[in-house]
């Protein structure tokens, strides 16, 4: 094959092709992150959603938010729930 044809079958993909990098996409492995509480240490896998901020902590939702160090001066604190199974995220900003 001619650096042209490829180029060419690149831009102007046979139904083959698509359905190959289609089949190549939906198994590709799933990016996990590890959501660790920074009260106890307990730890889960989960899949990051697109809106998840980036999070200062992260607790189990059982803890009590005082349990973590305040929030820097200046700076407001935010919980969001339901961050994995059983994940509160705490956002300073
Ligand atoms: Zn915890």
């Amino acid at each position: 094959m001619t650096e042209a044809e490829f180029a060419e079958l690149d831009s102007n993909p046979p139904a083959w092709l698509l359905q190959s990098r289609a089949n190549r996409s939906k198994t590709a492995r799933p990016v996990w992150i590890t959501l660790t509480c920074d009260i106890c240490g307990y730890s889960e896998t989960a899949r990051p959603k697109k809106w998840w901020p980036q999070f200062s902590y992260l607790s189990c939702s059982h803890h009590d938010i005082w349990e973590l160090p305040d929030p820097a001066p200046g700076l407001a604190r935010e919980e969001i729930d339901g961050i994995g199974a059983s994940f509160v995220g705490i956002v300073d900003r």
